[in-house]
């Protein structure tokens, strides 16, 4: 993340995104597969309630089917999500019930294994109770079917994050906690998994997430962008911007990450040379730090009063406003 634009070492970086946690409490499994609950939060000091005990997610698939409505003024927006989640992940003790972290929404269905499962919901959790108890060790995969207007949470310094309305469009950011607001998961960022990103937004919109973009279609009036994130990932770098981006993918060498940058159309200009640079600073962060960790690169550039800060989302960095090399330095050496 970036407020101002100093370079920090990637030492620091480190340093600053390492969060200390206590083990998980197991209050030990009842006879069989009866099981217990998995604990609501992963005892971060700072998150208390944050991630949930119990579970290590291995796999989100998540469908959006987005409307952006746009008034005259940017406080004037209503945007609408339809969602699906569906959460693949290993149980590790036995469960009788497990939470996951949503902000808002309106939750219409869970199911564990295709089975109707109870849920309740009590401030950011989502407890589910499924049909039948599962058996430490067991991969299961939970869908949960939601909608609502995604909310913009205010963090205690003030900064915003979750869902953004911008000009043009919205933008999901999830540091620290954000992503419970756009779909439910184990959103600590001890818990990573892989990700596929299926979006679609009205034809004049083009959706951009992390990782590869695997398809593009039109059908409608409506565009569905599918995007894959094959290498593990923390869910608050998982990241969504929506709006009428110019799209850049510049061409690269043949072992090189593919780049794709998404960019507001007020910002293009100012910030294409810059951007040029992009190859040139992954080659020679790989000199300092070693191989690129992921499949692509790129960035989101979006107007400067449409977000407040530079964040590191994964492969693909947010940057507000056209940004300077020192700063697509700092972002994208997050990546390592
Ligand atoms: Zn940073």
């Amino acid at each position: 993340m970036s407020r101002s634009l100093p370079v920090v070492p990637a030492a620091l970086l480190a340093t600053a995104l390492t969060f200390t946690l206590t083990s998980c409490t197991d209050e030990g499994a009842g006879p069989g597969t009866v099981g217990t609950r998995g604990t609501a939060g992963l005892g971060d000091p700072y998150f208390p309630k944050l991630g949930n005990g119990g579970y290590d997610v291995t796999h989100y698939a998540l469908t959006l089917d987005v409307d952006i409505e746009r008034g005259k003024d940017r406080d004037d927006h209503e945007d609408h999500v339809d969602g699906k989640a569906v959460v693949t992940a290993r149980a590790k003790q036995d469960l009788s019930a497990f939470d996951l972290d949503l902000k808002g929404m309106d939750v219409e269905s869970v199911t564990v294994d295709g089975a109707e499962a109870r849920w309740k919901r009590k401030g950011q959790e989502l407890i589910v109770r499924p049909a039948h108890a599962l058996e430490k060790g067991r991969t299961f995969r939970t869908t949960v079917r939601y909608s609502g207007e995604p909310r913009r949470i205010t963090d205690p310094d003030g900064s915003h994050e979750g869902w953004l309305p911008t000009a043009d469009g919205a933008l999901a950011l999830g540091e620290p906690t954000g992503s419970m607001a756009w779909f439910p998961g184990n959103h600590h960022p001890s818990d990573k998994a892989t990700y596929d990103i299926t979006v679609t937004v009205p034809q004049r919109l083009q959706a951009v997430s992390n990782g590869e973009l695997r398809r593009e279609s039109t059908k409608d009036g409506r565009t569905t962008f599918v995007w894959r994130s094959a290498e593990p990932m923390a869910s608050y770098l998982a990241a969504l911007g929506i709006g009428a981006y110019e799209i850049r993918r510049p061409a690269v060498g043949e072992k090189k990450p593919p780049v794709y940058i998404a960019v507001d159309p007020e910002e293009a200009e100012g910030s294409r040379e810059v951007l040029d640079e992009i190859p040139d600073i992954i080659d020679w962060a790989e000199i300092n730090f070693g191989p690129y960790p992921f499949s692509s690169t790129g960035a989101i550039v979006e107007r400067e009063e449409d977000v407040e800060y530079a964040l590191e989302t994964q492969n693909r960095p947010v940057v507000p406003g056209a940004p300077d090399t020192g700063l697509l330095v700092h972002e994208l050496a997050h990546q390592w």
